[in-house]
């Protein structure tokens, strides 16, 4: 299926498809950029020349749940060993093999194990080049990664690649626990790998970022926070948006966000599906309460289209100036 609609002001239609490669007819010379949810808030980026990973997590294990609640796995038949806090952080390198094809830069939102357990094996594996905070970075360091792979950044940067370019936002944590969640930890230097997963989980500040390939700018978020005066003048056409439950602690988050980034055309919701799961099972209530989000932005910017992704299934965007 390819759906087209136009991105208003911007002048430049979207074509989303569903499968690798695919084209609208008269768009094939065109560059076109392929977006494949990874799950959690992971996310591959690519153009057929650069591949971007954003919090890149598919190793699942069957670890503790989040401060705001949750019981955990309840899936029958789980076979996964069960990972505590001070049990060592594990990443699954058969599934980073046959998951993550190709890395040629991860960013990475927070050092939480959701977003940064897998990420020391990717950029052995794939010598990729990571991008996030100090806290980050000395996970990186633990494992030996070497330095010339680490793009320390606090918020603010804006770097270019050469084909593509990444302007690195301040944010904020979800606020989980109903606003109770704080941490202003860091992940130490000098941490010597294997860590336990209570090491891979001081926070570290919290970034999003804009990435600018191929004709797009595309806004991505690790959680459900943000700083909307960091946002103001971004004018993604494509954002990645937290939408789990802990956005409701917000005021208006919705609103504030479709107004802050000038009413983007295409929204994602990112980091909604229950991560302590294995890819096998079943998120149909996750399913379910994320048709809440997509209520949310239909009410405050109508005129976006909003995508609950698949596991692994690209989404298309191709770029046309007629
Ligand atoms: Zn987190």
């Amino acid at each position: 299926m390819v759906r087209s609609i136009l991105a208003g002001a911007a002048m430049f239609a979207i074509l989303l498809g569903t499968a690798t490669g695919q084209n609208a007819p008269g768009a094939e010379k065109e560059p076109s950029v392929t977006l494949r949810y990874l799950g959690t808030a992971g996310w591959e980026i690519g153009d057929g020349t650069v591949t971007i990973l954003v919090d890149p997590y598919v190793s699942r294990i069957n670890g503790p749940p989040p401060p705001s609640g949750g019981s955990g796995s309840t899936v029958a038949d789980d076979t996964r060993p069960k990972v505590g806090w001070d049990n060592i952080a594990v990443s699954d390198v058969a599934a980073v093999d046959s998951r993550i094809t190709q890395a040629n830069f991860v960013l990475v939102t927070h050092t939480h194990y959701d977003h940064v357990l897998d990420v020391p094996q990717i950029a052995l594996r794939k010598h990729a080049t990571v991008i996030g905070t100090e806290s980050t970075e000395n996970v990186l360091r633990a494992y030996a990664v070497p330095e010339a792979q680490l793009i320390t950044v606090r918020g603010g940067e804006d770097y270019d690649f050469g084909s593509f370019s990444v302007k690195v936002i301040p944010s904020l944590h979800s606020p989980l626990d109903h606003k109770h969640y704080f941490s202003s930890e860091t992940a130490p230097a000098n941490l010597k790998a294997p860590l336990t997963l209570k090491q891979m989980h001081p926070e570290g500040g919290t970034l999003a970022y804009l990435v600018r390939i191929g004709g797009h700018r595309i806004l991505v978020f690790g959680g459900n926070n943000y700083i909307e005066r960091e946002l103001v003048g971004l004018q993604p056409d494509v954002a990645l948006i937290g939408a789990a439950a802990s956005r409701k602690e917000i005021y208006d988050y919705t609103g504030r966000l479709m107004r802050a980034l000038g009413n983007p055309a295409l929204v994602i919701p990112t980091h909604w599906d229950n991560f302590l799961l294995p890819y096998s099972a079943s998120q149909q209530p996750a399913i379910d309460a994320v048709q809440q989000f997509v209520q949310e932005v239909k009410a405050a910017s109508p005129k976006t289209t909003v995508i609950v992704p698949k596991y692994f299934e690209a989404i298309t965007l191709s770029t046309s100036t007629k």
